[in-house]
Formats: structure tokens, sequence, C-alpha cells
């Protein structure tokens, strides 16, 4: 029932428009003129307008026509850069990008699922309940769009989010919860050639107290990473400033905080040995849920694999998604595999066999039989 020839071009069409994170404009109009032909409860939300993007999340709702949970389906419009004027190519079964942006997979993958799941509701007028659609905008910075999202319209019996590595099928009951560090370390500014021992190094600093902390994998849940510094004006200035940005996630809170009570001490303490200050913040993106095989939101992920005659894969993720932010809300939502590979790259592809059957999975989960 899923028309591959359709998918396939709703994707490429979807990956051509420019959408980096707080430049959804375009998209989102596009999506909602999609959306139109199949229900006229469409909003847009003013996420944007409360960071500084140019459009809204997307609600939209369809009535159903035969008794079956309500459910959301979920996927972000916001892709990662570079990905301005994307030139998808087709290589046999495989898309990618010619290299020179990001294809856009993550997520405009889960997005033609969704669609084409509507596209062939409507086209073979088949039962199911009623559905909320909801795009978000700035998923990829800190979800960004869902945190500013009204609870109110999470008003569904549990979620799907579109919005994963991994094929039909792959079922993600786990997410950690992350936290980014931001640390600013202050030394002393002075000339480099004439009275360096007058100056207090701060990018010096900073990269002793990196070299210290524990990074990359930490245990089997949990991670570290410093991925941003910033100082410095001129190579004949001692500088006496830095910006150090880093984050931390783990499924388990506890070692959550002692990562990052770890990497602040190392800052704290190397800034004092050697002279400088700092100032750390810690801000907590999105809470870490990890769901039960047994409740509602898997079974019924559960019975759509095994309706097409899939094995279910239950994964724990090491990322977040959208579905974090729900889960938080109330509304218990459990990401899908979508098909993407590799993203975040510039070398992410997708199969389109892959997108096909994430799309058949997708019409199954809302498939009343
Ligand atoms: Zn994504």
């Amino acid at each position: 029932m899923i028309d591959t020839n359709r998918l396939i071009n709703l994707f490429l069409e979807l990956v051509a428009i420019d959408s980096e994170s707080g430049d959804e404009r375009e998209i989102c109009d596009f999506l909602k003129q999609y959306l139109s032909q199949f229900t006229k409860d469409i909003q847009e939300d003013n996420a944007g307008a409360s960071f500084g993007g140019n459009a809204g999340n997307i609600i939209a709702r369809i009535k159903g026509n035969a008794p079956a949970p309500r459910i959301l389906l979920n996927a972000h419009m916001d892709v990662i850069a570079p990905a301005k004027g994307v030139k998808p190519v087709r290589d046999g079964d495989i898309i990618r990008s010619d290299g020179s942006t990001t294809l856009g997979a993550d997520d405009k993958a889960g997005i033609a699922c969704i669609l084409e799941a509507l596209n062939a509701i409507r086209g073979h007028s088949l039962p199911h309940g009623d559905l909320l659609v909801i795009f978000t905008v700035s998923e990829e910075i800190h979800l960004k769009g869902a945190h500013a999202l009204d609870p109110k319209h999470l008003d569904a019996d549990f979620g799907f989010t579109l919005d994963s590595t991994g094929v039909a099928g792959d079922i993600i009951t786990s997410s950690p919860s992350h936290d980014t560090i931001a640390a600013r370390v202050f030394g002393r500014a002075a000339h480099a050639g004439m009275e360096p021992e007058k100056g207090t190094n701060a990018i010096w600093v900073a990269s002793r107290a990196i070299a210290r902390m524990k990074l990359g994998r930490i245990d089997s849940e949990t991670t570290a990473n410093i991925g941003i510094i910033k100082g410095g004006r001129a190579t004949n200035i001692v500088p006496d400033q830095v910006e150090v940005t880093g984050e931390a996630r783990s499924r388990n809170l506890e070692k959550l905080d002692a990562q990052i009570a770890h990497m602040k001490e190392c800052l704290e303490t190397t800034a004092a040995q050697l002279g400088a200050t700092v100032k750390v913040g810690v801000q907590r993106e999105y809470m870490a849920y990890k769901h039960s095989e047994q409740i509602p939101v898997i079974q019924h992920a559960v019975a759509a694999a095994a309706s097409l005659g899939l094995e279910p894969h239950f994964i724990s993720s090491g990322g977040g998604s959208d579905a974090n932010v729900f889960n938080e809300r109330g509304l218990p939502t459990a990401p899908m595999g979508a098909a993407m590979q590799n993203p975040h790259r510039l070398d992410e592809f997708l199969n389109v066999n892959d997108l096909a059957g994430a799309a058949r999975f997708t019409l199954a989960l809302v498939h009343a039989k």
C-alpha cells in the first residue's frame, strides 16, 4: 500500500528544501500545504519566535474513522548544517548528498514516512484512530521546538518519533539524560613578546584542565565530550579568556551528575592551581526515559512489527530526540528506526529499501485492524 516511487520522490523533494535549524520557514509552509490534503485542522505555534527561528512547530489532527488508540506521529523539520542547497545523488538503491552537505535524511526520512503513511491511509480508505502529527523546529539545537510546544497539544494515548538510525522494527526503549557544561576561564592579558610573565594564559589553563578530564565513552550508559573551544585575539597577546563547551549524557542520572561534577572539578582545581579563575554553568537539556517492553506504546510497536513479519529489536540509544520531551511531559513516546545512516555527517546516506520499510512500518502503526 506504500507507493515507493511517491515516497522516494517526496523524500528527494524534502531534502532539496533548505531547512537548517532556525530556518524552517520554507519547509514549514511546504508541509502545511501538503498536510492540507488530509485535514483542515493544522496549526503552527510560535515556537521559533521564542528563540529567534523563523517558523513554529506544526500540529495537525486527523480524525479517526475506527476505534483505535489516539496516536502521535512526530518528526523534526530542521537538519544539521551544512545543508544549504542539498543535491541528492541517487546511486542504485542508495541516496547520498554530493559530499558538500549533509543529506538531511535526519529527519526528512521520518517526515516522508509519516506523509506516505497518510497518503496510503487516505488512498486506500484504511481504518485508523485519531492521529496527531507534530513536526517540530530546531530539534537539533537541544530540542528547542519540542520544549517550546504547549503541552496541551500532546493529547494522544502514545506516540512514535520517526527519528532514529536503524530500520523497520527497531524500537528505541531508552535514551539518556543530557547536560551541557559551559565554562569561561579567565586569565590575565599581557604582551606575549615584551612581558609574558605578567600574563596568565587562559587557553593554556583550559587545555590543562581538559587534558585531566575523562572524556569519550565513560561506561556502557555514559558519554562525555568537549566540543567547542573559543578564545584568543592575536598571537602576540597572552589570552585572558577562553570559552570551553561540552556535554555529558547518561541513562543513569547519578552517573551523569558524577561525570559533570568531575568535569567541573577539573576546571576549577586546575584554574586555582594555575592562577586563573573559572565560571562553570551546567544546563540539563533533557531527561532520560526507559520504557518497559510491557507498556502500551511498546506493545503497539511490537504488534505492528509482527503484522509485517518483522522481529522487533529493542534498542538503548545514546542520543536524544523530541521523544525525551514528550515522555517528560507525560505522553509515552518511542522513537522508531527511520532508515537514516551516518546522520550529522557529510557522508550521511539512506537505502531506499530501508526507507520503504520504515514507511510500511509507520503505516502499520496507524492502520487499525
Ligand atoms: Zn534527528
